[in-house]
């Protein structure tokens, strides 16, 4: 087993993966920048480094800062969290070539998975549905171009090969838009993600948004855990997220997963991950695929029973995986609201000290936050300040349980979005289930 871990994170995920390494027996070392000397986690480690100023770019993105800083503790491996560094195949690939463990998948599988066009193709090889599409990159022949998006069918979206974070996109709804709005968003995606390859899909109108996590072992072994639907958004961000998704057949689950788990399996996939869909009219369409732990990971956790850091532990340890398909047993539903310091109508930051600080509690309730009265939220990183997580054995019990939770729950001397929750689970349409990722921009009067 790995012996020490540097946490190269914060926040909430930085306790999370504390927690999961000290139930194992694995020491830690968290690393932070200036601005985090107070964060939970920073505390209870048994060490911690501090690696620069406050700005992200010199201290969470600082890839030499920690990989001194695993050098100066004697650390066995890294985990990278989501974000920040999560997903840079060349900081992978460093933190590998320093002769540390990195606690996810090989630095090859990071870059195929940030490409999206070779993504597809990876997928369209394992018998993963992706959206119609061209096929591949598009190329300079304006006659074709036409051809492929008739062929495809208005509306349709020309999306960045290199792009990430909703950005690189432009839905064309007719021919005479088409070159145009090629032409432009190869220029943003060459200045944007130095990458000016584009590609073309059907833009579906109202989807979900389902994604499909899995755990594989590298050694040819992988499960999937089911699905989680997340289609409440906001700007792309997700806002409640839950488990299973509302209306999925469990053949239909065991169909999807089985082409997930069989891609994990042909690209020699290591750790867990997440293979995005947009779901429509009973179809699933492949989009990406997000190559580390996930935010919205609890509530696979709570129906499942699986905990996932703890299998990415054992994973990067080298150890074959534990669970074989038929060990995965989803019971009840488990629903996460995340919690922002915004303010609750405009979605400005919030940040500043909080006052008071009441968690929830009950039965099926969880709450991963690394927030105390007293600690000031910085200005610097994203406002999440934690989630909430309900669990009960259907739909209506969770949601009342989290409805319960949430007014529980308080947060004072900074703005939070507790209020839009509470409105977001009494909301008609998120109770009846399968709102598309539209619904909840038009509820707030947003689109
Ligand atoms: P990113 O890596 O930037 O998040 P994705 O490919 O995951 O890019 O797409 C982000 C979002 O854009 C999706 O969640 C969805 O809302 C929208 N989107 C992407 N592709 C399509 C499509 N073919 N049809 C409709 N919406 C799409």
């Amino acid at each position: 087993m790995i012996d020490k871990v540097v946490i190269a994170n914060r926040g909430e995920i930085a306790l999370r993966i504390l927690r999961a390494c000290r139930e194992l027996g694995i020491k830690t070392v968290a690393v932070h920048s200036e601005a985090d000397r107070d964060l939970k986690h920073v505390r209870l480690a048994d060490e911690s480094v501090c690696i620069g100023p406050a700005p992200s770019a010199q201290s969470y993105l600082n890839i030499p800062a920690i990989i001194s800083a695993a050098e100066v503790t004697d650390a066995t491996a890294i985990h990278p969290g989501y974000g920040f560094l999560s997903e840079n195949a060349d900081f992978a690939e460093r933190v590998e070539d320093s002769g540390f463990i990195f606690i996810g998948p090989k630095s090859d599988s990071i870059r195929l998975m940030g490409d999206k066009v070779a993504a597809i193709e990876a997928m369209q090889k394992a018998g993963v549905p992706c959206v119609p599409g061209s096929d591949g990159a598009l190329g300079s022949d304006a006659k074709t171009n036409i051809q492929t998006a008739k062929k495809i069918g208005y509306p349709i979206i020309i999306k960045a090969a290199g792009g990430g974070g909703g950005r690189g996109m432009r839905v064309v709804h007719s021919e005479a838009a088409l070159l145009n709005a090629i032409s432009m968003t190869k220029s943003e995606a060459g200045s944007a993600f130095g990458n000016d390859m584009v590609y073309m899909e059907k833009f579906l109108e109202h989807p979900r948004h389902v994604e499909i996590q899995v755990l594989s072992d590298g050694q040819g072994h992988a499960v999937h855990l089911g699905e989680r639907d997340c289609s409440m958004q906001r700007r792309h961000q997700k806002v409640v997220e839950e488990a299973p998704a509302p209306g999925i057949s469990e053949e239909l689950r065991q169909k999807i997963g089985g082409r997930c788990v069989e891609a994990c399996i042909q690209m020699g996939y290591r750790g867990a991950g997440t293979f995005e869909f947009l779901y429509e009219n009973g179809e699933f369409y492949f989009i990406e695929m997000n190559t580390r732990v996930q935010v919205e990971h609890p509530v696979t956790e709570m129906v499942t029973g699986v905990d996932i850091v703890k299998e990415q532990l054992y994973i990067a340890s080298g150890a074959p995986l534990r669970l074989t398909q038929d060990d995965i047993k989803m019971r009840g539903h488990a629903i996460e609201c995340r919690i922002n310091a915004e303010d609750a109508k405009t979605f400005m930051p919030s940040p500043g000290k909080v006052t008071a600080f009441h968690a929830p509690g009950g039965p099926g309730i969880r709450v991963e936050s690394h927030i105390y009265a007293g600690y000031t939220v910085p200005p610097h990183y994203d406002s999440m300040i934690g989630k909430l997580i309900a669990h009960g054995d259907d739909r209506s019990i969770a949601i009342a349980r989290m409805q319960g939770a949430l007014s529980e729950m308080v947060i004072e001397g900074i703005k939070s979005n507790i209020d839009l929750q509470i409105d977001i689970m009494k909301d008609t349409a998120f109770k009846a289930g399968g709102a598309d990722i539209h619904y909840l921009e038009k509820k707030l009067g947003l689109s």
